[in-house]
């Protein structure tokens, strides 16, 4: 993973280079699809209490295999 920090990062929704206008995005469409984001939940935490239900049942199938 690489990550530009400092001056000169870019878009954080695309990398191309930032727009005074519409800063810290290149342009009004990246920061409509930023906001997007955040409404549509993508920037919420993943919750490390709730277990994956796939991951239960692949564990209860390989436990049943070994039987
Ligand atoms: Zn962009």
């Amino acid at each position: 993973m690489t990550s530009k920090l400092g001056k000169g990062g870019g878009c954080p929704i695309c990398g191309k280079p930032v727009s005074t206008e519409a800063r810290p995005f290149c342009s009004p469409r990246c920061k409509t699809i930023d906001l997007g984001r955040w409404i549509d939940g993508d920037y919420r935490l993943p919750s490390e209490d709730e277990p994956d239900e796939a991951e239960i049942i692949d564990l209860a199938n390989h436990l049943r295999s070994q039987e």
